[in-house]
C-alpha cells in the first residue's frame, strides 16, 4: 500500500477551498471510487505525488502532453519567452508562426484563430457556422463531448456520464432547444434529421474519432456519410480536433481518414500543456471572423506569447517522419498486451479499443459502437481495475469513459511494469 497521508491532508484542504476539491470534476475519482492523489511533479512518462509514489502515466494531463512531462525543448522555450513577458495584448510573431505551422499541418484550415481552450473554440465554431449559414439548428451526437458551452451540453459524454447527469443543471432548456442529438455511427440518424430540419441545420459538429466514452472510432463510410450530407444541405461540418489533433496524425483525424471538414477545433496538444485552443478552416468562412467579419469572438490572453511558444516546439516535433508510426507501435503493442494480461488474469468481458496513441480498456463483452454500448460498460469494476493498477505504480485515467494516452517518451519499461501490473488488476476486477 502505498504512503497517502500528504495527498489527504492537501485534499482535505482543498475540498474546503474548491467545489468537490477539484478545479475539473474527473479528477475527483468519484467514478472509481477511490482518494486522489495530488501531484508533486512529473517527468518523461512518469508523475510523482506529494507522497513520494512513482507512478507511469497514461493520462498526460488528458491529451496535451504527447511529448511527456516536461519535455527539455518544451520547458527552455517557455523560460526564454518568459524573460520577454508573459502578455502584451498585441500580435507577436510567435502567433504568426505557430499559425503557419497549424495551416501547413492540418489539411482542411487555411485560416485560425487562436483561442485558450477547447471549449471555447467549439463555442466559437458553432457562432460562426450559425453566422455563415443564416441557420440556428446544430447536430450533435450522443457521448460526444465538446466542452462546456451551454448549448453543446446536451447528452455529452465522460465527465457528464461519469456523474451520472443526465445534462448540467443550469442550462435553460431554450439554450439546447436548437441542437439536435444523434447516435453516434448511425448515419440513417442523420439522413433522418436533414430530411426533418434539412433547410434549418447550421452545422453537423462531432468527433471524428469519438474519445470521450472511451475510444469509439467511426465506422467505415462513416464520416464520408457526414461530409456528403452537409454538403447537400448547405450545412457546414465542423470536426472537433481537441483531442484527435496532432494526435492521431500530424493533420489530425482529417488526414487519417482523408474527410475534410469546413471548421476544425483544436485544443490539448496544440499548446504542448499550456491552456491553448484554436479553430480554423476554409478562408471564405473564417472571413466571418471579427475584425474582418460580424461574427465576435475575442481574448485578453489570446495568442499568449508563452502558450504559443510551447505549441510551436512540440508541433515542430511532431512533424518529424516517423512520430506517429512510433506511436501507433506503442498504442498497438500496449493494447495487445492488456488483451493478453486479461486473458492470463481469466477476466472475461474485457475489451480493448485502441487507434494510434489512445487505448480504451472496456469492462463490456463487446467493442461499444456509440454512447449506448459503451454505457453497457461495467464502471464498478473499472474501478477495482483503476485501484490496483494505481496501488501498483501506473496512472490510469479515473473514469470508464476516458482514454489512456501513450506520449513520446513512454519507454519499454514503463510498458514492463505496465502489463505486469496488469495481470493482478484485472485478477481483482473480475
Ligand atoms: C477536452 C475537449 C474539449 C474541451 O476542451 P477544454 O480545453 O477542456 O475546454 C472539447 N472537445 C473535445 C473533443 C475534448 O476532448
Amino acid at each position: 500500500m502505498s504512503k497517502r497521508e500528504r495527498s489527504a491532508q492537501i485534499q482535505q484542504a482543498a475540498e474546503q477551498l474548491l467545489p468537490g476539491g477539484v478545479d475539473s470534476p474527473v479528477r475527483a475519482f468519484r467514478a472509481v471510487g477511490g482518494e486522489p492523489r495530488i501531484v508533486a511533479y512529473g517527468r518523461g512518462s512518469r508523475l510523482w505525488d506529494v507522497d513520494g509514489n512513482e507512478y507511469v502515466d497514461y493520462v498526460g494531463s488528458w491529451g496535451p502532453l504527447i511529448l511527456g512531462h516536461a519535455h527539455p525543448s518544451v520547458v527552455e522555450i517557455i523560460q526564454r519567452a518568459a524573460e520577454r513577458g508573459t502578455s502584451y495584448g498585441a500580435t507577436t510573431e510567435l502567433e504568426v508562426e505557430l499559425a503557419r505551422l497549424v495551416c501547413g499541418m492540418v489539411p482542411s484550415v487555411e485560416r485560425v484563430r487562436f483561442v485558450n481552450s477547447g471549449t471555447e473554440a467549439t463555442m466559437s465554431a458553432v457562432r460562426l457556422a450559425r453566422a455563415f449559414t443564416g441557420r440556428d439548428k446544430i447536430v450533435k451526437f450522443e457521448g460526444c463531448y465538446h466542452g462546456h458551452a451551454d448549448g453543446l451540453l446536451a447528452k455529452a459524454g465522460s465527465g457528464v456520464a461519469t456523474l451520472g447527469l443526465p445534462d448540467s443543471a443550469g442550462v435553460p432548456a431554450s439554450f439546447t432547444a436548437e441542437t439536435i442529438v444523434l447516435p453516434y455511427n448511425d448515419t440513417a440518424a442523420v439522413d433522418a434529421a436533414f430530411d426533418a430540419h434539412g433547410g434549418a441545420i447550421a452545422a453537423v459538429i462531432v468527433e471524428p474519432v469519438a474519445a470521450n466514452m472511451g475510444l469509439v472510432p467511426p465506422q467505415p463510410g462513416y464520416l464520408q456519410h457526414l461530409r456528403a450530407a452537409t454538403q447537400r444541405a448547405g450545412a457546414l461540418l465542423i470536426f472537433d480536433e481537441v483531442i484527435t489533433g496532432f494526435r492521431l496524425a500530424p493533420g489530425g483525424a482529417q488526414m487519417y481518414y482523408g474527410v475534410l471538414p469546413d471548421v476544425t477545433c483544436m485544443g490539448k496538444v496544440i499548446g504542448g500543456g499550456l491552456p491553448v485552443g484554436a479553430y480554423g478552416g476554409r478562408a471564405d468562412v473564417m472571413a466571418m471572423v471579427a475584425p474582418s467579419g460580424p461574427v465576435y469572438q475575442a481574448g485578453t490572453l489570446s495568442g499568449n506569447p508563452l502558450a504559443m511558444a510551447a505549441g510551436i516546439v512540440t508541433l515542430r516535433i511532431l512533424a518529424n517522419d516517423g512520430v506517429y508510426r512510433g506511436l501507433d507501435l506503442m498504442g498497438h503493442a500496449l493494447a495487445e498486451g492488456l488483451r493478453e494480461a486479461a486473458r492470463e488474469a481469466e477476466c472475461e468481458g474485457v475489451t480493448v479499443a485502441q487507434l494510434g496513441s489512445m487505448v480504451t480498456v472496456f469492462f463490456a463483452s463487446e467493442t461499444p459502437r456509440d454512447y449506448a454500448t459503451a454505457r453497457r460498460a461495467d464502471a464498478e469494476r473499472y474501478g477495482r481495475f483503476f485501484n490496483a493498477m494505481l496501488d501498483a505504480g501506473v496512472w490510469l485515467p479515473p473514469s470508464q469513459f476516458e482514454v489512456m494516452f501513450v506520449s513520446l517518451a513512454h519507454q519499454q519499461r514503463d510498458f514492463e511494469q505496465t502489463l505486469a501490473s496488469a495481470r493482478d488488476a484485472f485478477a481483482a476486477a473480475r
